[in-house]
């Protein structure tokens, strides 16, 4: 018996098929060959937000823009989160302002914001940066 999960690519939105023990393997997208768990975050935005929010594991979402400080201070912290979680939680970063009708749909009001989305419902927030051993005890209380 092995449990099977349905994983968006983030490269062409494709769904893919992946089996839980396989997970940690760098699995390969049947459609693009891309990574479907890359161990950095990837790039969501109005075109592709909705496909990601598919499949069975968590989506963690951060919401930045290129003029905001604290954003860019974080942004190692949410790399190194990615390398961390790789196979267990898929990271995504959102950019406000090109995105920013999407922004609106999510009600973010300042960031950097981190959201995250299981089964495509959003499950818990957090606004502003928080260093990593925060982030990931934030993470471990929802559950990863
Ligand atoms: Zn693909």
């Amino acid at each position: 018996m092995s449990e099977t999960l349905l994983i968006p690519c983030p490269a062409c939105n494709g769904l893919n098929r992946i089996p839980a023990q396989r997970l940690g393997d760098a699995p390969r997208c049947g459609r693009c060959k891309a990574e479907v768990l890359p161990s950095t975050p990837f790039e969501l935005n109005q075109g592709n937000f909705a496909s990601q929010l598919k499949g069975q594991l968590p989506l963690l979402v951060d919401v930045w823009a290129s003029w905001c400080g604290p954003c860019q201070a974080f942004a190692p912290t949410f790399s190194q989160a990615a390398a961390q979680l790789q196979g267990r939680c898929r990271l995504g970063k959102l950019d406000s302002e090109t995105n920013p009708q999407l922004s609106a749909q999510l009600a973010v009001r300042s960031i950097p914001s981190l959201i995250l989305f299981q089964g495509g419902r959003e499950v818990a927030r957090q606004s502003g940066a928080l260093p990593l051993p925060q982030l990931m005890a934030w993470l471990r209380n929802q559950g990863l």
